[in-house]
């Protein structure tokens, strides 16, 4: 590891940075595109002009694009990121990008090229079903939860972990989006005026604004398992074959449902997007992921948590029973903040028919808020289809 001092990349020099680290061969005729679609972070492709399978190299900058301003943003979470990304691969290998090399000074992760997939949100919005993707994401939240929990370490490792993982920039981020300015008349909220007397409902609805709440606690306290952060459809890539999980930038020790929660969210609004006949196949992938997710879970509970926890009887059923909960009302978050907040999702903005479209969001309201309300009296994925068909 070399020691450089920060420095944004440019096409030409994510080349003379390949070129460097030995990544091609000799003479190599390389050619490199930005392709970053977010605000926070560069990506580079980078190839030998004879090949399509090169390499990913990610930057980080040091600032956040927002509503016309730009926040600060540490560096570090470049650092977070590829740590996660080599933490995830001690046990699910296949379902995260290699790394190459990182360089925590220029903030820079180089990563194994995944072009030959497609980005999950993208392929289902298009009508792809990817039939391993909730098998897939059901054992990556498994055994990457599972194996970074006080069932699994010593406690002296877990507060290792918690101190490498402390990401207070990141989760400030979904604290303020997530949990508190899209309940409140906040200017990072972006809603179309149709949506107005919706919206004022919700921000005068106390009973959701205390649940709220008590799930933004949870957020802050619950230092679990290293979570992914931000696993939403966008962050997955996804063929008929492969699933690969990538941008864990928001990784920190966190509680067992938020990643559960925000993956069946965000399969939630697609379903909003779709016609009646092309829900049940997202109602299916969101019954698998929590049965494999339970399953796998209670596989390595078996095999390899500590005995203290084995010891104790129905201890294993009381952290899935309270895990399943918490994702129901995460779920509930995540939908009502990406209808109304800042950070919307091209599942409900790319509905063309302004009509449909509004009637969508204001489905999405009314579903969040009863996740949100009602996440005790959910305790199984199959009523999902009850509470969807309520507000459909
Ligand atoms: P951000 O944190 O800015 O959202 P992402 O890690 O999500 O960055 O990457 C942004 C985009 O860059 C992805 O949607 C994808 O199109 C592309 N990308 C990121 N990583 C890879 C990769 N390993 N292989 C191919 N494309 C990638
Ligand atoms: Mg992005
Ligand atoms: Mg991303
Ligand atoms: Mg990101």
């Amino acid at each position: 590891r070399q020691k450089s001092s920060y420095k944004p990349l440019s096409e030409n020099s994510a080349i003379a940075l390949a070129v460097r680290l030995n990544l091609f061969p000799a003479g190599s005729d390389l050619h490199c595109r930005e392709i970053g679609d977010g605000n926070l972070n560069l990506v580079f492709h980078i190839a030998d002009k004879s090949s399509d399978k090169g390499f990913i190299i990610k930057q980080a900058l040091p600032y956040a694009k927002v509503v016309g301003e730009s926040w600060p943003l540490s560096l570090d979470r470049a650092r977070i990121e590829s740590s996660a990304l080599q933490k995830q691969a001690e046990t699910v290998p296949a379902l995260v990008p290699r790394v190459y090399y990182t360089d925590d000074s220029l903030a820079v992760t180089v990563m194994e090229d995944l072009s030959h997939l497609k980005i999950s949100r993208t392929g289902l919005i298009g009508g792809e079903n990817y039939p391993l993707l909730s098998e897939h994401i059901g054992e990556f939240l498994a055994k990457t939860l599972f194996y970074s929990s006080d069932f699994a370490l010593e406690p002296s490792a877990k507060k290792e972990l918690v101190k490498k993982f402390t990401n207070p920039d990141l989760c400030k981020i979904t604290e303020d989006l997530v949990f508190t300015d899209p309940f409140f008349d906040h200017d990072t909220n972006d809603f179309e005026e149709e949506l107005r007397a919706d919206v004022e409902a919700l921000w005068a609805d106390t009973e959701l604004k205390l649940e709220t709440a008590k799930l933004k606690r949870k957020f802050l306290t619950e230092a679990d398992a290293l979570i992914h952060g931000d696993l939403h459809t966008g962050s997955i890539f996804a063929s008929d074959t492969e699933t690969k999980v990538i941008d864990p930038e928001f990784a920190y020790v966190g509680p067992l449902g938020f990643d559960i929660g925000q993956f069946i969210g965000n399969l939630l609004l697609n379903s909003l997007s779709k016609p009646s006949q092309e829900q049940e196949s997202l109602f299916q992938h969101i019954d698998t992921t929590w049965e494999v997710f339970q399953r796998e879970f209670s596989k390595s509970w078996e095999r390899d948590s500590l005995e203290v926890f084995t010891r104790t009887e129905g201890y294993l059923q009381h952290v899935l029973t309270k895990a399943f909960e918490d994702a129901v009302g995460f779920a509930g978050c995540e939908i009502i903040r990406r209808t109304i907040g800042l950070a919307h999702v091209a599942d409900l903005d790319g509905i063309a028919d302004k009509n449909r479209r509004i009637q969508a969001k204001q489905q999405a309201l009314a579903l969040g808020t009863a996740l949100i309300k009602e996440r005790t009296s959910i305790t199984q994925t199959k009523q999902l289809r009850s509470y969807f068909a309520q507000v459909a």
